[in-house]
């Protein structure tokens, strides 16, 4: 029986690749058995594309959809690029699904922030989230990884 591959954000195995310098470490057991089996292809699509850590925070503007940070510059193409090499490694290591941040303009699975920085939450998702999506990849946040650990199952038995 194979074993499906997953991507995952970088911040959440502990790496210090956030904007502020620090990781969010999730202490889970699901995620340190997937660590231990070899499944876990991690990447930080910000860090990829070239950004410095610490780097200033950035959130979507919600009329237009465009990334800015909070000291006004335009990074929306700087997290395409995020996005993409996210998008070609999951696809060169075979991920089919991903366990990614909430919240992140990046990352975030099931909400973001609404552009004002004033650390108000939107449903939503982040750039890296809505590409993978638009090319099959099923993306969860940290709460659903229960869930995500059905769906590996299941899949693991078809393979
Ligand atoms: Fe974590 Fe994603 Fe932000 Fe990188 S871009 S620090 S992996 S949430």
């Amino acid at each position: 029986m194979a074993l499906t591959r997953l991507l995952v954000s970088a911040c959440l195995l502990g790496q210090k690749v956030r904007y502020n310098g620090s990781d969010k470490y999730l202490d889970d057991r699901l995620l340190t058995l997937w660590q231990q089996q070899g499944r876990i292809v991690a990447i930080c699509p910000e860090v990829a594309a070239g950004l410095p850590t610490p780097r200033p925070p950035a959130e979507i503007r919600p009329s237009d959809g465009r990334i800015f940070e909070d000291t006004g510059a335009d990074v929306t193409e700087i997290f395409e690029t995020g996005a993409q090499i996210a998008l070609t490694v999951a696809q060169r290591e075979a991920c089919r699904f991903a366990l990614l941040t909430d919240g992140s303009p990046s990352c975030g699975a099931s909400f973001i922030y609404d552009g004002s920085f004033s650390g108000a939450r939107v449903p939503g998702q982040g750039r890296t989230v809505a590409l993978l999506r638009r090319h099959g990849i099923a993306v969860y946040a940290p709460s659903e990884i229960d869930t995500l650990a059905i769906a590996l199952e299941r899949e693991d038995c078809r393979a």
